[in-house]
This record gives C-alpha cells, structure tokens and sequence, in this order.
C-alpha cells in the first residue's frame, strides 16, 4: 500500500468517469473468503451473476464475464467474430472511439474511421446517417462490423445506439453490429437485443461500481456463428469452451472470484433499486452538473442536448487556460479527482463523473471543488455554478430514499 506520511482527513472525492467509488457494500462482499472455483457453490454464483448481469444488458443471450479489463473485452468483440484483413466501420466520437480503432488495426483489420471533421466530431453523437450512406455505397458487403461507442467517456456523450441500428437496417447490410457501453452501462438505458447489436463490450469500473478488473461481451446467435468462421487468432478469449462451460456456471480457467462476489452484490442494488430509477438518478444528477457549468459561463464539451451523458460532465476552459494545471491544483488543494482531457482535447477540458455510487452531496462536494479551484486559478466564473446546482437538485425531486423502510 502507499504510505503517506500523514492521515489525509475525510474521504478522497474520486469524480473521475471511471473507476467510480466503490460501495462499502461492495468492498465488503468482496472481502469474503475465496472458494473453490469447481465447487458447488461456485457454480450457484456463476449462474446467478449471468442471470442478473442479463438483466442489466437487457438480454436473453449468453454473457461472456472476462477477468480482465474492458480493453481485453474489446479484443474478445473482434477477435471472435472477424477474419485478418477484413474491412471494419468504426465511428470516431472520441478517444475510446480512437483506441479501439486502433487495436482493430493491431490485430490485423482494415477499420475505416468516418466522423466530423476536428473535434467538432468530438462535441457530438454518432451521425447514423453517415453510417447509413457508407453502408450503402458497400454494395459488395466487404464491410463485416460496424463499431460504435455508447457513452464516449472522453467527452461525455451518449449516442443514439438505436439510430445505427436503423441506419443499418435501413441500408439492408449484413455487417455484424457492436457496441462499446464500457462505461454507459447501469447509467444509461442499454437494450442490447431490442437494439439488435451483435457484441456490447462492458466493463465493471464505472456503472456498475465495481473495482476494476472484469468485462463482459454480451452475445447475439449472429455474432456466434460468426465466431465459428472467424480467423483471427484467439485462445483466451475464445468464446466457445467458455459460453460452454457458463451453462453450469463454471469457466474453463481461473475466473475472478471476488471480483464476482462483488458484482453479485453491485447486481443486487442495482436491480433492486430498478433500472428506470438508476437511469434517472444519473439523468437528474448530470443535469445539476451542467447547470454549475453554465452557469460559470463555460462551456459543455458536448453541444448536442439531444446526446448529453448521465455519466459524466465535459468542462472546456477558456482559451489560454489549461485544463489539467486547473485539475492538479484540485487535486492538491481539495483531494478531489476529476477526469482529464484526453487525445484531441488534452489541455481543454476536465471531466466531471457523477455515476455509479453518487448522490447530490456527493455531487455538490465535487461541484464545490471546483469552483473554489477554477476561481484559485484565476478562471473568470459568471456565477456561482454551486448555487445553479443547489437550485436544481431543490427543484427536481429524487425518487424517494427511503422507500424501502416506509
Ligand atoms: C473505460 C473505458 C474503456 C477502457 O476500459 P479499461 O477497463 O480501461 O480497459 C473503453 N471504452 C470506454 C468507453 C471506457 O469508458
């Protein structure tokens, strides 16, 4: 463990999109004794932590649980399904939008990147109409998937996932369709079989308020039968002997047992609490989010309302005002961590993240660090964007807390 020389007082505030704070809740299932992993016992875990992690999906078919972080979820999504040298469509929406790309290319693919043009890309959603004319001009279907990211966290931005699917539809394309919601899941509404989408890649450190260090692809009878023809290479995360050996709920290798104690229990709050009011906490938090930033007078990263993320809140600084100097100080002063500009928007913008384990004070402490530390850097502030934020969360009723004692 890190040692400081000192106890720092209170609780650090961890306001990054990902790794989100960890309920005690949690750390504490987790903290149960490891068993045997071809036990009986274990076999009841596996089964109930699929049944429930499907729920989350909203889906019927199998969910591929990986110990690994989502990245390696990323490489299962395309490994499984496609061939060396094969054409894949991917959008640009941001810096995971880029990263994945880029591993399509390191395995061996042809990923195409369409988006708008800068950064303008950058500030907003999928535009399932360019996804739909490239599809069609592909009248000899050499393009076999189309990948797009659900939530960008790079720039808090949730895409219409359901408007691909239309585009793709409506282009009458056989490409294989998948989806990262890495950090969209449990934050915002996901419908991977009414969306029809073939892979979602997920992971366990943001919505779901895990630890790092599990992920999941969730599977469509299309992207298994592909899976039988693929040519990428893959031994690990290969699909088959694992979907296999789940149906008792088992896994050919080691699986990460804690780890699953504590999704077992991130599965209960949050089923138990209901999507639909997970989804509009998030909603109603982020919203209070941006109404501190405008009022500061600064701007959101992302300038289509229609796509704004519950997940997380970009912040743009004025010009000539960097960015992470702003969130070190943050740091240092208010043990408080934001999330930083990254790729094309390195320097830019902060992030705010108020998913998972958060709530309005929670939200109003962070809200408050930054203030204090805008103002401290000498940014010129409109207005008080923590009185915006109060207002808000005054005005706009929770579902009520205490609901289950009532
Ligand atoms: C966090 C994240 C990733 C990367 O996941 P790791 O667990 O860091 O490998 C990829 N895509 C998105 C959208 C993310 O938020």
């Amino acid at each position: 463990m890190l040692k400081l020389d000192f106890h720092p007082a209170g609780r650090h505030f961890l306001q990054i999109p990902g790794p989100s704070p960890v309920p005690d809740r949690i750390l504490r299932a987790m903290s149960y004794p490891t068993i045997d992993h071809r036990g009986p016992e274990f076999g009841a875990l596996g089964l109930s932590v699929m049944d429930g992690i499907k729920k989350v999906f909203k889906t019927t078919q199998p969910v591929v649980i990986y110990p690994a972080s989502g990245t390696g979820a990323w490489e299962a999504a395309l490994t499984n399904t496609l061939s060396p040298g094969d054409a894949v469509l991917m959008y640009e929406t941001g810096h995971f939008a880029t990263l994945w790309k880029k591993m399509a290319e390191s395995l061996g693919l042809k990923p195409e990147f369409l988006g708008l043009p800068g950064v303008e890309g950058w500030r907003r959603g999928v535009q399932a109409d360019m996804i739909e004319a490239r599809l069609r001009a592909d009248t000899g279907h050499a393009i076999k998937a189309v990948c797009v990211v659900h939530n960008e966290t790079s720039t808090g931005v949730t895409s219409d996932i359901a408007a691909v699917r239309r585009a793709i539809d409506a282009a009458g394309h056989p490409a294989l369709f998948m989806v990262d919601t890495i950090s969209g899941l449990a934050c915002a509404d996901y419908r991977h079989d009414e969306w029809g989408v073939d892979v979602t890649v997920s992971g366990s450190q943001k919505g779901l308020m895990l630890p790092p260090g599990i992920s999941f692809n969730a599977l469509s009878q299309k992207a298994l039968e592909a899976s039988r023809e693929a040519k990428l290479p893959r031994a690990f995360w290969s699909w088959a002997e694992i979907v296999e050996m789940n149906k008792e709920g088992y896994w050919p290798y080691t699986p990460n047992t804690n780890l699953l104690y504590g999704l077992s229990e991130a599965l209960e709050m949050i089923l138990g609490e209901g999507l639909d009011n997970v989804f509009a906490r998030h909603r109603r938090l982020a919203a209070a989010c941006r109404a501190a930033v405008t009022a500061w007078g600064l701007e959101i990263q992302c300038v289509d309302p229609a796509v704004y993320s519950p997940v997380l809140t970009g912040v743009v600084m004025q010009e000539g005002v960097d960015a992470d100097a702003v969130r070190k100080l943050i740091y240092e002063r208010f043990d408080l961590s934001l999330g930083t500009g990254l790729g094309k928007v390195k320097g830019r913008m902060f992030r705010i993240g108020h998913l998972g384990d958060c709530n309005d004070l929670a939200l109003m402490a962070a809200l408050a660090g930054c203030e204090m530390g805008l103002r401290l850097a000498g940014v010129t502030l409109r207005a008080s964007g923590v009185g915006a934020a109060m207002d808000y969360l005054a005005q706009h009723e929770s579902a009520p807390r205490l609901k289950a004692v009532a």
